[in-house]
C-alpha cells in the first residue's frame, strides 16, 4: 500500500501532477522548449514577487547551495546555521576552498536580525547564508527582518536556502532584498525530486563575474547566457518543467494568499494537536515553521513503532533529524496537502499513540 507522505521531503505528489510528468519529450533547443521555459520562468517571478531572473537547475537543491558558494564568495562567507541544513552550507564552504565562519545558534533557536547585524558590521563578509526554514529543527527564521538588516550592507549578498519554505510560506524576493532564493521541487511544489529553481539578482551576477573557478555545471554566468534564449546550459529535466507549469497554474487558481493561509491553518492545527496530546513544540516560541511541525517528544514515544502502525493505515511521518532522532518527531504539511488530510492523519496518530504509549 502507498503511504501518504507527511515527511519533510519528498512530499506527496498528487495524481494530476504525476500524470503531467509523463508528457512526451521535446528537444531542449527547440522553440517549443523555449516557450515552456519562458512561461514557467514568468510564473515563478510572479510567485516570488520578483523582477529578478529565474534559473532552472537539473539537480536537487543542494547543487544550487554549492553553486551559491562557488559563484558568490570572493572574500568570506558568513554562515548562520540553526540546524543541519545551515551546517551543510558551512561544510560546503570548506570543501570548495572558500573562507567562511560558522555564526550559528543551537537547534531549536532562530537566527535573530541582531546576530546578523553584529556579524556583518565587522566588514569581513561578502555573503550571508541563511536557511529560511530549518527542516532539521522546524524553526522558521525571520527572513524579512534579516533582509532589512542586509539592506545596511549593500556589498553583502543575501543568499537564501528556501527549500522547505517556498510554496508554503510567502516570500517576497524584491521587497526583502534576496539576491539568490533557491528551492527544489520535492517539497512545497509537491513534485518529484531532481529539479531546482532559483531567483538571482543582477548584483549576484555581477559578483560571479569577479569570482574565478565557478565550476562548470553550476556556473551562474552560463545559466545567464542561456537564459537569454529561455534555455539551460545542459539538458534540463523537461518533465519537471511541464509539471511546474501545471503546479503554478494550480497555485494561481487557488490564489496565492489563500495558499499561504492554508499552510498557516495546517500549521496551527498541527501545533494544537501537539500540545493537546501532551507534547511540546520544539522550536522557540514565535519561530515555528508553517510548513512542518517539530514536536518535542516529551512522552518519549517510539517513532519507529508509531510509523510501523501508521504504515498499516497508509501514512508516514518523520523521526527527529540526526541527534534529535528520538528527542523529536516531525510532521510535514507542505505542498498540496489539504487540512482535511492532515486532520485524518492526526486522528489516526492520536489513536495509535493511545494504544502504543
Ligand atoms: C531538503 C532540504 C535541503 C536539501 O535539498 P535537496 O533538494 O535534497 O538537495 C536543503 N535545505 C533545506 C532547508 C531542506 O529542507
Amino acid at each position: 500500500m502507498h503511504k501518504k507522505l507527511f515527511i519533510p521531503g519528498p512530499v506527496e505528489v498528487y495524481p494530476d501532477a504525476l500524470k503531467v510528468m509523463g508528457t512526451p519529450m521535446i528537444g531542449h533547443r527547440t522553440k517549443d522548449y523555449s516557450t515552456l521555459h519562458g512561461r514557467v520562468k514568468e510564473k515563478i517571478q510572479r510567485f516570488l514577487y520578483t523582477k529578478n531572473k529565474v534559473f532552472f537547475s537539473t539537480s536537487s537543491g543542494t547543487g544550487v547551495m554549492e553553486a551559491c558558494l562557488r559563484n558568490c564568495v570572493a572574500k568570506r562567507a558568513a554562515c548562520f546555521p540553526c540546524g543541519a541544513f545551515g551546517e551543510r552550507w558551512y561544510k560546503m564552504a570548506a570543501v570548495n576552498g572558500k573562507e567562511a565562519d560558522n555564526l550559528g545558534v543551537e537547534m531549536g533557536k532562530a537566527i535573530k536580525p541582531e546576530v546578523v547585524d553584529k556579524a556583518l558590521s565587522t566588514g569581513k563578509y561578502d555573503v550571508a547564508l541563511i536557511t529560511h526554514n530549518e527542516t532539521s529543527s522546524g524553526v522558521m527564521n525571520p527572513l524579512e527582518e534579516i533582509g532589512n538588516v542586509l539592506k545596511k550592507y549593500p556589498d553583502v549578498l543575501f543568499l537564501v536556502d528556501a527549500v522547505s519554505a517556498m510554496a508554503g510560506a510567502k516570500i517576497e524576493v524584491d521587497k526583502w532584498g534576496i539576491d539568490v532564493c533557491l528551492a527544489s521541487t520535492q517539497k512545497g511544489f509537491a513534485l518529484p525530486p531532481g529539479f531546482s529553481l532559483f531567483s538571482i539578482s543582477e548584483k549576484a551576477l555581477a559578483r560571479a563575474k569577479q569570482v574565478p573557478n565557478r565550476g562548470y555545471y553550476f556556473d551562474f554566468l552560463e545559466f545567464d547566457k542561456f537564459d537569454a534564449k529561455n534555455q539551460t546550459p545542459t539538458t534540463p529535466s523537461i518533465s519537471h518543467l511541464y509539471a511546474l507549469d501545471h503546479q503554478l497554474d494550480k497555485f494561481f487558481a487557488e490564489g496565492l494568499d489563500k495558499r499561504f493561509e492554508r499552510h498557516q491553518k495546517m500549521a496551527k492545527m498541527c501545533r494544537d494537536w501537539v500540545i493537546e496530546n501532551g507534547f511540546k513544540l520544539f522550536p522557540e516560541p514565535g519561530y515555528e515553521s508553517v510548513t512542518m511541525t517539530t514536536a518535542d517528544n516529551t512522552r518519549n514515544i517510539d517513532i519507529g513503532k508509531i510509523n510501523a502502525a501508521l504504515a498499516e493505515k497508509g501514512f508516514i511521518i518523520s523521526a527527529g533529524y540526526g541527534k534529535l532522532k528520538a528527542q523529536t518527531f516531525r510532521i510535514a504539511h507542505m505542498g498540496d496537502t489539504q487540512p482535511e488530510e492532515l486532520s485524518e492523519l492526526l486522528a489516526v496518530l492520536k489513536e495509535i499513540i493511545g494504544t502504543h504509549a
